[in-house]
């Protein structure tokens, strides 16, 4: 199983509004932030990770929340919905809580023989509560409102549509490991057996739906989950022979990362489980102080002075 690619690692979405997009994950969706740090590339923006209690690869959903981007659509080249899976019996509760909150979602509906609720952020982004076939053993991060019976256990799957899914397949199949599992109308579902949850990969095809807009509801990229940076290098060279560009390792101080467009159009990262969220936080508080790198900590003051307040 090591040497395989072990599901998802984490999933990343833009968003307009910080604050907004925080309370609705933490408290209407009931994840743990695990870390609370700034966009590598652009500090004056955050860069929020939610999770489970520790952030295990497979929970994490992650976004930079650009003030301002505007509104972003879905569209093909693009992942356009994520799967979290929760207890069987808890769609009720989740219907009923999205109404309370003035959640934007669907009826409930079954695809693949799962039960789905389908629902989206204040952004827009398009999500699914998911009741898995197969048992999800996964310890939920619970609050006080959101308890064991009820919460979401990590990623179930994510959908990507695809003007063709041809080359896409062939990435998950060939190099990923991933299986063809079955079709259902115009949706492909792939699946690994190198890890239990967060295994699924649906491909859409959607000939005729024109391109999406990245902003504000839509997801930047999709990271699998490789156990350590030798894998990652090992994959890297996989990737590379196929004629496929990929960049150089990246630090991305929670994991090591490479980035690389897969031909569909969707930006896939292959990210490592080491080190991890608690490598300058201890579980307990993870998530609780703005974390900066190493480059940014001498401007702390002025960043902070920029991001918007959370409280
Ligand atoms: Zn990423």
């Amino acid at each position: 199983m090591e040497n395989r690619i072990l599901g998802l690692h984490h999933i990343t979405a833009i968003a307009g509004n910080a604050k907004e997009n925080f309370d609705f994950y933490t408290k209407v969706l009931g994840l743990r932030m695990v870390k609370k740090t700034v966009n590598f590339d652009d500090p004056g923006t955050y860069h929020f990770y939610f999770g489970d209690e520790v952030g295990t690869p497979g929970s994490i959903l992650t976004f930079f929340p650009w003030e301002g981007i505007g509104q972003g659509y879905t569209g093909t080249g693009m992942a356009t919905n994520i799967g979290y899976s929760v207890p069987e019996g808890s769609l009720g509760f989740w219907a009923e809580r999205f109404k309370q909150f003035n959640v934007r979602h669907e009826d409930t509906l079954e695809r693949f023989g799962e039960q789905i609720l389908p629902f989206q952020d204040p952004d827009g982004l398009k999500l699914d509560l998911i009741v898995p076939s197969d048992s999800d053993n996964r310890k939920p991060w619970v609050t006080s409102e959101v308890n064991e019976q009820v919460a979401t256990k990590g990623f179930h799957s994510i959908t990507l549509t695809l003007k063709n899914i041809k080359a896409t397949a062939t990435i998950l199949t060939d190099i990923f490991g991933y299986k063809l599992l079955k079709q259902e109308g115009d949706t492909y579902r792939f699946i690994t057996d190198a890890i239990k949850n967060a295994a699924v990969v649906d491909l859409i095809e959607a000939p005729n739906t024109p391109p999406g807009r990245g902003a504000a509801g839509t997801n930047h990229h999709v990271a699998f989950r490789v156990k350590d940076d030798n894998m990652l290098m090992e994959y890297r060279e996989k990737i590379a022979v196929k004629g496929l560009s990929i960049t150089p390792k990246i630090d991305r101080d929670y994991f090591f990362s490479l980035y690389f467009r897969e031909p569909g159009g969707v930006l896939f990262e292959l990210a490592t489980d080491n080190p991890g969220f608690t490598r300058d936080e201890p579980v307990d508080q993870l998530g609780s102080r703005l974390k900066l790198p190493k480059q940014y900590e001498g401007s702390r003051a002025e960043i902070e002075k920029v991001l918007p307040r959370l409280d």
